[in-house]
């Protein structure tokens, strides 16, 4: 398979509508991960399930909310994926606590306005 070198600055469709589309040969590792070569921009891309594709050495926001073991609250944008802005929390912070600062969040982003297109999750944090 012929990928472009790193270096390569061209603009590909995905540099601006920020999707990825697999070409030929995916393959699927130990953990269930789908892995190919986006046929646009030819980097290394990776999906759980084959819908939705990510950079590979991006980032993937269920694979964070998976490993991650600090919590942080998540503002991402519906359409693409994009991570608009990241909160971390503090470890010691409780239920109320986060609830707050989710608020105050959501206030900040007016994520809770009709059509904002915003996502606001708390994602991370050790395994119960
Ligand atoms: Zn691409």
């Amino acid at each position: 398979m012929l990928i472009k070198p790193a270096t390569s600055h061209t603009l590909t469709q995905c540099w601006y509508t920020r999707m990825h589309h697999p070409g030929h040969g995916r393959t699927r590792d130990e953990a269930g991960v789908l892995h190919a070569y986006c046929r646009h921009c030819a980097r290394p891309i990776r999906s759980q399930g084959g819908k939705a594709w990510t950079l590979a050495d991006g980032i993937d926001l269920d694979e964070l909310a998976t490993r991650s073991s600090i919590r942080f609250i998540c503002v991402t944008s519906v359409a693409d994926g994009m991570v608009i802005a990241r909160y971390p929390l503090d470890r010691e912070a409780d239920d109320a606590a986060v609830k707050a600062r989710m608020t105050e969040i959501v206030a900040f982003h007016h994520a809770d306005e009709a059509g904002s297109g915003l996502d606001v999750r708390l994602m991370g944090g050790p395994r119960a």
